[in-house]
């Protein structure tokens, strides 16, 4: 099958959250299931060492170039065009602004190229049977297909209903669409055109990368305003849990870590706990529990619920660190808490992979309070490197983590620690329970080895896409969703 995969991050290339992460393993494990993948990206501006990557083909005041980072059948083609090399190392934000003031006709016109490629217009001498997308700046796509008359099946993935790129609705001449589809049942929200709506009307088939988030986006709580619309497309949507690439998350050969450690072979995570405290300057023993916390300081991440949570916590016998970068309300709120709490708080306001690797081999616990997370991989990273999550129950958390209820630690099944209540006093009482547990060291460790051998790689995730792809390319046929609802 020839996959076209249109996304707007890469690992190794540009990474703002875990659709970097998605965006270059799936489409690996594709290839190496014997696809055709073409991921599509722009070449922004913070992209380093590609300017050799051959131009393929013309593009509108640019060029297409190519670059195969391998296995065979996987090849990343670069939209290389002045706007797109304007855009630092943050696609998506100015330094210290909001958005790009660009953003409607860049990401318009990312997906028009890639409506071309599929079709290939480009007289490159391949044509998509399927394409990808992913979140609104790539949402346009099964749009732009529908308008460039290109019979490709379209999957559109959701990996954060929140972000749904809505733009005034004047925008009309910079998306360069048709005002026709400025309408309730297309790509009108709320007096405004919304992206997101493009790819949840326009695709033939919907994902989202748990199976728990697909079902409570489909509820009002959860909806951001389009559950109703997600629940009349639920036949068409599944949830499908994301996998990781494990040979590049294996504790037993990371060489960023003080010493190698395994399930069974936990040893050398003493050793990476104790260089970790040296990193932080904590003077922490072995009674005080480290907890870490990675990811975009965003009220979505829990932050907030952190920081009110913050001077219960610091009465337990708890040294907590947060790694990340993001809100400044949120980051101020961190920096005011590491004065506060010098022996026990630290913020890295940073982006910094080295430093997450050492935590989550490090620290004994990965605190995720989210508010709602579509599947989260941090915590999959942590259990394979024996750190135990402390988790909200939503979307992917609780379909990944096994919560340690005493059937579940007598059946040796608990990975980590899941809380139902929503609230700084859940979280406290959360933590709570796993430093009872960490107390019982013979069942601390059973957690940490039963996380540390799960597997999350990508084997059923791609087979499962693989079922989607067929799916779409047999709804193809059909009459399209739209055309029940204009
Ligand atoms: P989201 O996609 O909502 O940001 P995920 O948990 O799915 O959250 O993915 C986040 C990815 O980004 C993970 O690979 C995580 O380790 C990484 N990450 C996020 N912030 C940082 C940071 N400040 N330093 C290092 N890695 C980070």
């Amino acid at each position: 099958m020839n996959i076209l995969f249109a996304t707007t991050e890469f690992e190794g290339l540009v990474k703002v959250g875990g659709l970097a992460d998605f965006s270059s393993s799936l489409p690996r494990a594709l290839a190496r299931r014997g696809q055709q993948l073409r991921v599509l990206l722009p070449y922004y501006g913070g992209i380093r060492g590609l300017d050799d990557a051959p131009v393929v083909a013309a593009l509108p005041g640019g060029c297409l170039r190519e670059w195969c980072p391998g296995p065979r059948g996987l090849r990343v083609w670069l939209v290389d065009q002045p706007h797109w090399r304007a855009r630092g190392a943050d696609p998506y934000a100015r330094p210290g602004d909001g958005a790009w003031p660009d953003d409607a006709g860049a990401f318009s016109g990312f997906c028009r190229i890639a409506a071309w490629l599929a079709g290939d217009r480009l007289g490159l001498g391949w044509r998509a049977d399927v394409v990808h997308a992913n979140d609104w700046p790539t949402a346009l796509a099964p749009v732009w297909l529908m308008l460039e008359r290109v019979p490709a099946a379209t999957v559109f993935t959701i990996h954060n209903l929140a972000c749904q790129g809505v733009f005034p609705a004047g925008s009309g001449a910079a998306l360069g669409l048709p005002s026709w589809l400025f309408h309730p049942e297309a790509l009108e929200y709320w007096g405004q055109w919304s992206f997101l709506k493009g790819g949840l009307v326009f695709a033939d088939r919907l994902t989202t990368v748990s199976p728990s988030y697909a079902a409570e986006i489909r509820t009002q709580a959860f909806g951001e305003g389009l559950d109703g619309l997600l629940r009349a497309r639920a036949g068409d949507l599944d949830g499908i849990v994301n996998g990781i690439d494990e040979a590049a998350w294996n504790p037993l050969r990371d060489p960023v870590l003080a010493a190698p450690f395994g399930p069974r072979r936990l040893g050398g995570r003493a050793g990476c706990r104790a260089a970790l405290l040296d990193e932080l300057g904590f003077a922490a023993d072995d009674n005080t529990a480290i907890a870490a916390m990675v990811g975009r300081v965003q009220t979505q991440k829990g932050i907030d619920e952190l920081l009110l949570a913050l001077p219960r916590l610091m009465e337990l016998p708890l040294a907590v660190v947060v790694l990340g970068s993001g809100d400044a309300r949120l980051e101020r709120g961190l920096s005011e808490a590491a004065r506060r709490y010098p022996q026990r708080f630290r913020a890295a306001l940073r982006y910094d992979e080295g430093l997450g690797r050492r935590l989550f081999s490090g620290a004994d616990l990965l605190l995720m309070p989210s508010r709602f997370e579509p599947c989260g991989l941090t915590q999959l990273y942590a259990m394979r490197y024996g750190c135990i999550p402390v988790a909200r129950a939503v979307g992917g958390l609780r379909d990944t983590i096994t919560d340690a209820t005493s059937a579940a630690l007598d059946a040796g099944e608990a990975t980590g620690i899941l809380y139902a209540d929503g609230s700084p006093a859940g979280l406290v009482a959360a933590a709570r329970r796993a430093l009872e547990l960490r107390a019982q060291p013979e069942r601390w460790q059973r957690v940490q080895d039963t996380g540390m051998r799960q597997r999350h790689g990508w084997q059923a995730g791609a087979e499962a896409y693989q079922r989607v792809y067929q799916a779409a390319l047999a709804k193809k046929g059909t009459v399209p969703f739209f055309v029940d609802v204009l």
